[in-house]
């Protein structure tokens, strides 16, 4: 029976597991190590809904107490600068997996040529605003705000937090790990600590010190479908009066693509970048002649997508970027971590600390399922993004691999964007689902056979409710 939990790494990934673990199963002794001198990665600042309900209603943490720490700012959806339209908005409620009683086809077929307003939160994204008002003037907030967040304030958010329940914090760089009979029997530090626990979470960032490095677990390499390998990231200081966007922005760059975050008192900026195709010299001139107000001084960070094929070895589980990592066009850090973390807990809760190898297998099955399905999301935003013609991109629509989601594609092509599309979804689905892949396709405009001209009173229909929401 575990007793004895030690999480190594206290970034956003070791300390959200450490608090949900120990919220949850209280009995549990929990024990983060950190090194100082590595410190957390810095990065990793736009949310999915699902973050705000893990903190709020599965951790309990106070809203006014969260907010007055950590600062956040909304987050509404993605501006995609990207495709033949120019520009689109896939925000986090759902816009075209939908259809309107008085329209006879789903939602999508309506958007050839027109889509925005589609619903309430794109309509505000459209005006640049985060919230429609209550009628006493308070803001209305929704399950479909998300967050933008600074990493190092949240950081501290929540090693407060884990303070505060009782989780004991370590600091120490690992050293070696010790091997018994169920995985791993404990840690050595450099200081001539030696800490021992039944079960461990490796939580140490890209270096995977546990899963990667000791256990030596297969990686699962995205690069068929995922080129770029790095980020070039900079911002700057808000100006008096400069708007805070409710938005992440994703813009088409020549060698890959850049996010705009927007905090109360600074702007950052990332241009992700595929290393084969462009010098990191290339790549930051690029960036800052996109980006003049750049006052940071860039850095460059260095990645590789992917997943170990396993995320659960013996006694030990792998979570944050210690375990995966995609690119962050959709955000899914944060959110893929706050999903796996659940899962662990049901799994632990329901066999009473005692996993079977057949739970085991089966979170190795979901998470790494659940990893591929973002892999093969994301792959359809490089497919089918006809922004630019640079030969980036050019050989990036020929090659990039969508075979995971190949029966898709082909219905989508012959049937256009109905609901039947939720019938080729590969098995297990992210929190993306039907709407996701939708709004990829129409706001690229990916061609369809079934297409549809609405009527004059449809069109007019389709006008008023849009011209509707844009009053709200
Ligand atoms: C360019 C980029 C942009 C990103 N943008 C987003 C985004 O917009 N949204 C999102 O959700 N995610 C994003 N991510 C992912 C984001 O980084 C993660 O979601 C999140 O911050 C989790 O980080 P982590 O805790 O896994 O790792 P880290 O923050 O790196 O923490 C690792 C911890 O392990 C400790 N550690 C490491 N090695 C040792 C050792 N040998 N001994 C002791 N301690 C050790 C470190 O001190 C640290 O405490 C982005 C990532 C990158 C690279």
């Amino acid at each position: 029976m575990i007793q004895n939990l030690l999480v190594l790494g206290a970034g956003s990934a070791g300390l959200i597991s450490a608090i949900s673990l120990k919220k949850k199963i209280p009995q549990l002794n929990v024990r983060v190590v950190r090194s100082k001198s590595i410190g957390v990665i810095g990065v990793g600042e736009a949310t999915t809904p699902n973050f705000p309900r893990h903190l709020f209603e599965y951790l309990g943490i106070p809203r006014k107490r969260f907010y007055e720490i950590a600062r956040p700012t909304w987050k509404l959806g993605i501006k995609f600068l990207w495709g033949e339209r120019g520009s689109f908005d896939y925000t986090f409620n759902l816009q075209l997996d939908t259809k309107w009683s008085d329209l006879r086809h789903p939602t999508g077929f309506y958007c050839d040529e027109d889509f925005n307003n589609v619903s309430l939160p794109g309509a505000l994204m459209n005006q640049n605003k985060a919230f429609p008002r209550q009628e006493n003037g308070a803001p209305d907030i929704h399950e479909w705000h998300a967050f933008h967040i600074e990493n190092k304030l949240f950081v501290s958010v929540l090693e407060q937090v884990a303070r505060e329940y009782g989780i004991e914090f370590t600091d120490g760089d690992l050293e070696s790990v010790e091997k018994g009979p169920g995985g791993i029997a404990a840690i050595h530090l450099k200081d001539g600590q030696r800490l021992e626990a039944d079960f461990f979470i490796d939580a140490s960032g890209f270096r995977s010190e546990l899963m990667g490095k000791a256990l030596e677990e297969p990686f699962i390499s995205f690069n068929k479908s995922l080129f770029c390998d790095r980020a070039v990231v900079g911002g700057w200081d808000r100006a008096p009066g400069e708007a805070i966007l409710p938005y992440t922005v994703a813009e088409t760059m020549d060698a890959g693509w850049c996010w705009r975050i927007d905090h109360e008192k600074v702007i950052h900026r990332g241009y992700v970048y595929c290393s084969q195709a462009i010098s990191d010299d290339a790549a930051a001139e690029e960036f800052l002649r996109k980006n003049p107000k750049n006052t940071e001084e860039l850095r460059i960070v260095k990645f590789r997508s992917g997943c170990y094929q396993r995320q659960w070895v013996d006694n030990v589980v792998v979570l944050g970027n210690s375990g995966g990592f995609v690119e962050p066009l959709e955000s899914t850090g944060l959110m893929m971590l706050c999903s796996h973390t659940q899962t662990l807990v049901d799994f632990l809760l329901h066999t009473n600390l005692n996993p079977t190898d057949s739970m085991r297998d089966l979170y190795n099955d979901l998470t790494v399922n659940g990893w591929k399905d973002v892999r093969d999301f994301l792959a359809i935003h490089y497919k089918f993004n006809g922004k630019l013609d640079t030969p980036f991109w050019k050989q990036t629509r020929a090659e990039c691999d969508v075979s995971g989601v190949a029966e898709l594609i082909k219905f989508y092509q012959e049937n256009g964007p109905t609901g039947f599309c939720r019938y080729r979804l590969p098995n297990t689905q992210t929190d993306f689902g039907l709407e996701g892949f939708l709004i990829m396709f129409v706001g690229n405009k990916v061609p369809y056979k079934n297409r549809y001209t609405p009527t004059p009173q449809e069109a007019q229909i389709w006008q008023q409710r849009k011209a509707g929401f844009v009053q709200e």
